[in-house]
């Protein structure tokens, strides 16, 4: 019974500091808007901690799970662009900062999301069941920053299939068209933009 006490105590103050930020946010765009014609860069958003996340997910876990989710580990990570990721193998559920960096208000979202993965590991069926009951999106939203632009353009001279790519590529033919899936002169991808 205390320690129940203590976890809405903490849902509490988790849900004010959430707020707050939020507040904060606004605030300092407001003090930003100079009398100038530029638009100021939104701030970066003031994520919550890692032990706020913790609390999160102990509140996820009581409202909608009957606390019945097993514990996982908690972690932010820096380079993903996707919003969240869970991987079973290690019990870790992974936070994207960049992405609530743009999208703060999406980290319960975010959140409830992978935990359904704790219990249904495809986004099958019973995921959906379990999403539509707790109310939480299916996807990500898409954002223009978090798609890294394709230097190289590649196409195959077959099936004329595009190929974006970060790096050049040296020996590659059209995965579709090449034979036996080996490299294929034939289907030698051309690099059509640059
Ligand atoms: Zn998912
Ligand atoms: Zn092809």
């Amino acid at each position: 019974m205390k320690r129940f006490k203590t976890i809405k105590k903490l849902m509490h103050s988790l849900n004010y500091d959430l707020f707050r930020r939020e507040k904060e946010i606004e605030l300092s765009v407001q003090e930003l808007s100079l009398p100038t014609r530029t638009i100021p860069e939104p701030p970066k958003a003031n994520l919550p901690s890692i032990e706020e996340l913790y609390l999160l997910f102990d509140k996820i876990n009581i409202t909608y799970f009957d606390n019945k989710l097993p514990q996982a580990k908690i972690e932010y990570s820096t380079r993903m662009t996707n919003a969240g990721s869970y991987t079973p193998a290690l019990k870790l559920i992974k936070i994207s900062k960049k992405y609530h960096e743009i999208f703060p208000d999406d980290i319960e979202d975010t959140m409830k999301h992978e935990m359904i993965h704790i219990i249904h590991f495809y986004h099958n069926a019973e995921f959906k069941k379990e999403a539509a009951r707790i109310g939480t999106t299916l996807k990500a939203k898409p954002h223009p920053s978090l798609r890294r632009k394709a230097k190289y353009l590649y196409l195959c001279p077959g099936c004329k299939k595009e190929y974006p790519r970060q790096k050049r590529l040296r020996m590659a033919s059209c995965g579709s068209c090449s034979d036996k899936s080996k490299y294929d002169n034939r289907f030698k991808l051309k690099l059509v933009k640059k």
